[in-house]
């Protein structure tokens, strides 16, 4: 597939027949379910002009339904563009099908969403990671140049990993969140999946700035990345020891290789440790779904979606679309969030995580101090199989190294760094310090770059 380097360089007739190429394609892969819509029926092909980028199914693009893959939402059309979209839009992009994700962006494996699952282009028994999980499937299985994704706590660098593309969530506050569907406003961040570091940094640059429409948005001076690429620059990296020795042997052993390749390189490699995962995940799972409760009592039938119609009374009315329409791990999670938020637990959890929080983020700062970036793992293993039992709490832990970075509000990609034995795709991740994505994005050329010429 071309990337989309290549395609800002395509005519206006060179785009349409591109498009036209995507759709028979998607077509063709259908059972791949990277997208959701019924947009491979349609002709969208010169409806709006620009490269074609796959957007999540929790991103307002005007006139498009807007699902988040929940059947409480079905039916649900976008009045209006996302800021992010509306700024791809002036920069020569356009929204190009409907990517499938776990509902409301709850999950690490697409398995959470009412349109059925989506596969691991690189093994049709593997879970493609999750929530954004048809956003990277798309990008690895050629159906896509790259899609925009959204990340709470790993869902665009996880299925990044697990489909072997690239996988990048800037700072929190770097891209406008008006018109992302809200899971948890302090964590949710929209991000890229790209086939290369370069196209990473040019589509962050066609959304990336100072929104007034979100109250949220980073009112900080922005300066585009992709002009200003450096592959060649010497870092102080920070190797987190504890995360390293957790990984499974092959994960650890593609790091430790990368670790050696770097050095070699002549960057300057420093050893740190983090707070054991453990209290990422409690700190993690109290906020996430505290905020999902609140956010997502919003789709009661009455202005959104889908009603039931089971409706004697107003009561009966809500209880029933809510019940109809939200599928289990919601349900999990809105009650989960209910009760750490309840008048008698309050202090007990809520309050208790937010602590915790503050302390995540100040680890990190005492890190980034003296290091320009951040290497660790993405993931604990490769993707695993969609046979695998797991329990919410199994789910849960597929995200140890991935949900501090957005409690603490940073940077993070990830990048594939090789391959275990049965060919599945490995990463590795990069973080730096709060709205330092020059460095981020320098770094990942460089890993890039090295990983290439080995
Ligand atoms: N897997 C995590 C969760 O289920 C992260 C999801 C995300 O980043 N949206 O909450």
């Amino acid at each position: 597939m071309i990337t989309l380097k290549e395609a800002l360089t395509y005519s206006k007739e060179e785009l349409i027949n591109l498009k036209k190429e995507l759709n028979e394609k998607a077509k063709k892969q259908k059972k791949i379910g990277a997208y959701v819509e019924q947009f491979l029926d349609k002709d969208l092909t010169d409806s709006i002009e620009g490269i074609p980028v796959a957007i999540k199914d929790n991103i307002c693009v005007k006139d498009w339904e807007l699902t988040c893959a929940s059947k409480i939402l079905q039916g649900y059309v976008s009045p209006y563009d996302a800021s992010a979209i509306k700024n791809l839009k002036q920069n020569g992009f356009s929204p190009f099908g409907r990517a499938n994700m776990d509902e409301f962006a709850m999950g690490s494996s697409t398995a959470n969403s009412c349109y059925g699952r989506t596969l691991n282009p690189l093994d049709f028994s593997k879970v493609p990671g999750g929530s954004s999980g048809g956003s990277a499937a798309a990008v690895s299985s050629g159906l896509a140049l790259a899609s925009l994704g959204t990340d709470t706590g790993g869902s665009v660098r996880q299925p990044a990993a697990f489909c072997g593309c690239v996988g990048f969530k800037p700072s929190y506050g770097r891209i406008s969140r008006y018109g992302l569907v809200t899971y948890s406003s302090s964590l949710d961040q929209i991000g890229v999946l790209t086939q290369n570091v370069e196209d990473a940094a040019l589509l962050y640059d066609a959304m990336a700035g100072y929104d007034e429409l979100d109250s949220t948005s980073a009112k900080i001076e922005f300066a585009k990345t992709a002009p200003n690429l450096n592959p060649d620059k010497k870092l102080t990296i920070a190797v987190i020891q504890n995360y390293i020795d957790e990984a499974s042997a092959e994960v650890k052993q593609a790091l430790l290789k990368t670790i050696e390749l770097l050095k070699s390189y002549g960057h300057n490699i420093v050893y740190k440790n983090l707070l054991d995962s453990k209290f990422d995940i409690a700190t993690y799972y109290i906020i996430a779904a505290a905020e999902a409760s609140t956010n997502l009592s919003r789709y009661d039938g009455v202005r959104f979606g889908r009603r039931s119609e089971k409706q004697d009374s107003l009561n009966e009315m809500y209880i029933n679309t809510r019940n109809e329409g939200f599928g289990d791990e919601v349900k999990r999670r809105i009650l989960l969030g209910t009760f750490v938020l309840s008048s008698g637990y309050y202090d007990a959890y809520y309050i208790k995580a937010l602590k915790a929080r503050t302390f995540i983020k100040n680890k990190y700062k005492d890190i980034l101090q003296d290091c320009d970036l951040i290497f660790m793992p993405v993931t604990p293993t490769t993707a695993f199989s969609f046979d695998t039992k797991k329990t919410p709490m199994q789910n849960y832990l597929e995200d140890i190294y991935t949900i501090s970075v957005n409690l603490a509000g940073l940077g993070g990609i990830s990048i594939p760094i090789g391959k275990d034995g049965n060919n599945l795709n490995i990463s590795a991740q990069l973080v730096c310090k709060q709205f330092d994505e020059q460095t981020l994005l320098d770094g990942a050329l460089n890993l890039e770059k090295i990983i290439k010429n080995k």
